[in-house]
């Protein structure tokens, strides 16, 4: 293989994989296996050592504490977005505020934090090694993501060390991969089924350019669901409750559910077999693919109508959709083809392996962007409106849900107060009337516009969405000449100086980091712990007998010393050991506050009562 300065990625919720052009044909990353999807699963190991790929998913069953998969989901969100996939999701989420008041995701695993932006750079960086580190890449996201979704992306890009030519929607690149865009013009549809998710786009094409007319989708639909129902299909023969949390069945059912399923897509028939010989589980059924096809059934209904709302969105009935490509592992099902075919009524492309088209249409655009050779452009939709906060809490939308990219929107506003200098604009994501139910993506100020009576300054303000689906907001006022320009920092994710430094830092830099703020973090608490302990001895007096006291001075010392050094497990060891021989004192303390407040509200009660 040759090694390719320039790769295109898809980046996915379940499986990651790179392509690259090679004399002129796009082909996808293997490894000496043959095997070109890498999981998207990292897990972390207490030496240090980070797994990503299929050894990092043999481990989920074994240590699910130290792996994670998923993280798609969680790119650019705020916890408040997260109500479903943090049931997903084993690891305790956490969102931290910075001093800037932005607010930035971490996951916990076993005691260390990560924001999603790193750990999806780690499966960029396995991605990225598999083809030879090339340093450059396209990457690929669902149509639908956001500004902040995007920006996060690009931030875990150049984490893992790419600089990120483009962002570029999936459904796209889907296109590319099968050459559509040598047809001239027409409708294309792409229905993507992957493990989690499915998207329908519609794409329009003319004089060889795409353009995404519309996106619809379901971020709860996909292959994991067709395993779950083989799984309960199962549990419920063995007379097992799956709700039970018995992990270790549960991984083997699911292993057992997908080994069928992608079984039935080659057989009429197959057999789903779970054995743990240690605890006498040996159970075997055979499916037959008419019996999987009624169980799915409902999901590729489901599919099929978001498909219509696809379409209606871009104005277009079935009958003006000329060409149809199948994405996602789940459309090599044959039912889901069949469905799919009748719907649109013809017969879908399916010559390229519908989990890889993805990557190998980003290779494709990678190589347009790099060699220059061919003369292309590729259009792609705004997903969400962006617009301004106005009185009354109302968002005024500059820029429109699937308009064309790059797309600009302008807006006259003026002063509402005399001699009023500045302006603030907040700004605003999503489809609703009200920004208390859109997404807030930031705030935005002209500044220096000279004193004028209210009403009487204007001032132009722009909205530009670039090819990556990136907001920039400028501002004029045209009396004085007064202007600024910002691209839009999200209110959450990442600011670009911590991007920065994460670029710098490897994992390996990551985890003597982490080590070292845990550091600090147990010596602050163990500061803080001495304190009480020497406060609470003196209002303790004497009702502490001399064996407590002693062990007190005892653990303290032992806690003062361990402070001193840098071992963060004997520091730990310390503050725990301190906490058991000051438990008494705690509780004595305790006691004291709350006769305190006892005492302190039956004052009040004493005042009011005098009132
Ligand atoms: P992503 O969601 O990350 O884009 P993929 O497009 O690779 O992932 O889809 C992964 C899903 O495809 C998994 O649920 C997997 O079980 C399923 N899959 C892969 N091969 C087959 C097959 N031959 N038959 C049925 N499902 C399959
Ligand atoms: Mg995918």
């Amino acid at each position: 293989m040759t090694t390719p300065s320039v790769v295109g990625i898809d980046l996915g919720t379940t499986f990651s994989l790179a392509a690259f052009v090679e004399n002129g044909r796009p082909v996808v990353v293997r490894d000496a296996r043959g095997t070109a999807l890498v999981p998207s699963c990292i897990s972390f190991h207490d030496d240090g050592t980070v797994l990503v790929g299929s050894e990092a998913k043999a481990r989920a069953l074994t240590d699910p504490e130290h792996t994670i998969f998923s993280v798609k989901r969680l790119m650019g969100r705020t916890l408040a977005d997260l109500r479903k996939e943090l049931d997903l999701i084993p690891h305790q989420i956490v969102e931290r505020e910075t001093a800037d008041g932005r607010k930035v995701l971490r996951v916990v695993i076993a005691g260390h934090e990560y924001t999603p932006e790193e750990l999806s750079a780690l499966i960029l960086k396995e991605v990225r090694r598999r083809a030879g580190n090339p340093t450059k890449a396209v990457i690929t996201v669902p149509a639908y993501f956001d500004d902040t979704q995007r920006q996060a992306t690009r931030d875990a890009g150049r984490i893992a060390g790419l600089d990120v030519l483009r962002i570029v929607n999936e459904p796209t690149a889907a296109a590319l991969a099968y050459g559509l865009d040598t047809r001239g013009s027409g409708t294309v549809a792409v229905y993507d089924l992957g493990g989690g998710t499915f998207d329908c786009s519609i794409l329009a094409l003319s004089d060889g350019v795409f353009k995404v007319l519309a996106t619809n989708g379901d971020t709860y639909l996909g292959g994991d669901d067709f395993d779950r129902l083989l799984m309960q299909a199962a549990a419920k023969d063995m007379g097992v409750d799956l709700s039970a949390k018995d992990a270790e069945l549960l991984q083997h059912l699911r292993d057992a559910a997908e080994r069928t399923k992608i079984a039935l897509s080659a057989n009429d028939s197959a057999e789903l077999t779970v054995d743990i010989a240690a605890r006498g589980i040996a159970y075997a059924r055979t499916f037959t693919r008419t019996e999987f096809e009624a169980l799915i059934r409902p999901l590729i209904d489901r599919s099929l109508e978001r498909c219509k709302a696809a379409l209606r969105d871009a104005g277009l009935t079935v009958a003006k959709v000329d060409e149809v490509v199948l994405v996602g592992g789940s459309t090599r099902i044959p039912y889901v083809r069949r469905r799919v075919g009748e719907f649109f009524n013809t017969t879908p492309h399916t010559g390229l392996n519908p989990d890889e088209v993805v990557a190998l249409g980003a290779a494709v655009q990678a190589d347009i962007l790099t060699s220059g050779r061919r003369d292309m452009l590729l259009l792609d939709v705004v997903p969400l409106s962006l617009g301004v906060e106005t009185l009354g809490g109302v968002v005024d939308k500059l820029v429109h849900r699937n308009s064309t990219v790059p797309a600009r929107g302008m807006t006259r506003y003026t002063t509402a107060a005399d001699n009023q200098t500045a302006i603030i604009l907040n700004i605003y994501q999503g489809e609703r009337e009200l920004t208390k139910d859109c997404r807030f993506l930031g705030t935005f100020k002209l500044s220096s516009i000279p004193p004028m009576p209210a009403q009487f300054a204007q001032v132009d303000v722009t909205f530009l969405v670039d090819h990556d689906g990136i907001l920039t907001v400028s501002a004029k006022e045209l009396r004085s000449g007064a202007q600024a320009q910002v691209t839009v920092q999200p209110a959450h994710g990442l600011s670009s100086s911590e991007v920065d430094q994460l670029v710098n830092d490897s994992i390996e830099h990551a985890h003597a980091d982490f080590t070292a703020r845990r550091l600090i973090e147990l010596r602050n608490k163990a500061t803080g712990d001495l304190r009480a302990t020497d406060k609470g001895l003196a209002q303790a007096g004497d009702q502490l007998d001399a064996a407590q006291r002693d062990a007190i001075a005892l653990s303290a010392a032992a806690l003062t010393a361990a402070s001193a050094g840098t071992d963060v497990t004997a520091l730990q060891a310390a503050i725990s050991a301190h906490a058991a021989t000051t438990n008494p004192l705690a509780t004595l303390i305790m006691n004291e506050v709350v006769r305190q407040r006892l005492s302190g509200s039956d004052a009040e009660k004493l005042d009011a009562g005098k009132l």
